[in-house]
């Protein structure tokens, strides 16, 4: 029971790793710097990391970096991929990172014998980015893909990078017969085991924290405890096989300062949008293949407590 997780230090990988210590695993985890405590610290303190956490360093961009750590492995998770919205050369901060890296992951796996299944943390960013019509009656599943020319256009190269290396990943597979499975989450809330903030947590903290407007955006939203499971289990069941969307609830904006109003009246949630155009459509994702996995998806407003209750005693705000 040897696995490998890159991007071990961030907010879902931290959870992925706690689950799989948990299950048993023995897990050879990838960090950038293994003597930087702030990103190894939190790891080396879970239930069972004296006996079975080994990490190593690894990056991305650096040809043949992950060989060691997937020496000897059955599964790979390859989370391991920039996380942020602003950049000032997208190419080199996001795109390179997040295919190259897929990519050179890949590339060891293909080379390693042992490793019989690859679970790539994809993103809903590679499924709803195209100009398929939106209303809520729509059902976004696993057959709908981003359309790289529109993220072009939109310029979100956060979102371009996550469908490019899916895209990148789908080809590579193919060609050399890897057994690879993709898990496509929305934004992931819940609990932080790791001590610096991730964007999509900080999405919550913007709201707890007197940020005077919202963002005018309809997203999905999903338990990190959720998604940790879905890779495990993606791993684990023979017969999984190609994309699974993981989206408790779609909401705007509007919708989720409403909730967090109710479970926190005490909290200055804002009360305005930042801007004045109409509000992005409403749309669903099925739920249907995630939960032949096993996966039961935890309510949205239990993710929003846990999430603020985490950074409320991480002393973010
Ligand atoms: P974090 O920012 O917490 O973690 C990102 C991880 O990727 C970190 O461990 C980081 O390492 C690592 N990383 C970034 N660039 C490189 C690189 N060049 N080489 C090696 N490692 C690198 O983000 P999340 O946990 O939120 O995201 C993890 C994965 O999940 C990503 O693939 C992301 O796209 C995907 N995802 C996240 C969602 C979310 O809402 N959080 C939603 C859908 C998908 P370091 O600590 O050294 O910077």
């Amino acid at each position: 029971k040897v696995v490998c997780v890159t991007g071990a230090s961030g907010f879902i990988a931290s959870w992925l790793v706690k689950l799989l210590l948990q299950r048993g695993y023995t897990v050879q985890a990838t960090v950038r710097d293994i003597n930087d405590p702030k990103k190894t610290k939190h790891l080396l303190e879970l239930e069972g990391a004296n006996e079975r956490l080994k990490l190593y360093n690894a990056d991305n961009l650096k040809d043949g970096s992950f060989d060691a750590a997937m020496d000897g492995c059955a599964g790979v998770f390859h989370t391991a991929s920039p996380f942020f919205f602003s950049s000032k050369d997208p190419q080199t901060e996001l795109i390179d990172p997040a295919v190259k890296g897929t990519l050179n992951v890949l590339a060891s796996c293909s080379k390693t014998s042992s490793v019989k299944r690859v679970v790539l943390t994809s993103s809903v960013a590679a499924v709803v980015y195209n100009r398929n019509p939106r209303t809520p009656d729509v059902v976004v599943d696993e057959t709908w893909f981003s359309d790289p020319a529109f993220c072009k256009e939109v310029q979100n190269w956060y979102v371009l990078s996550k469908t490019l290396a899916e895209e990148a990943a789908w080809d590579f597979a193919k060609e050399k017969g890897i057994d690879l499975v993709t898990i496509n989450p929305a934004m992931v809330i819940g609990p932080l085991l790791q001590p610096m903030l991730n964007t999509s947590c900080a999405a919550i903290l913007d709201l707890v924290n007197g940020s005077p407007t919202y963002t005018n955006g309809t997203f999905g939203w999903v338990n990190v405890k959720d998604v940790a499971e879905a890779h495990i289990l993606a791993y684990e069941v023979p017969s999984v096989s190609g994309r699974y969307c993981l989206v408790e609830r779609v909401v705007h904006f509007s919708e989720l300062v409403k909730l967090l109003h109710d479970l926190y009246p005490e909290y200055p949630v804002p009360q305005k949008c930042v801007d004045e155009n109409p509000f992005p459509p409403k749309f669903q994702v099925s739920k249907k293949k995630t939960q032949t996995l096993g996966v039961n998806f935890t309510p949205l407003e239990v993710s929003l407590k846990e999430t603020v209750e985490s950074l409320k005693e991480k002393k973010f705000f």
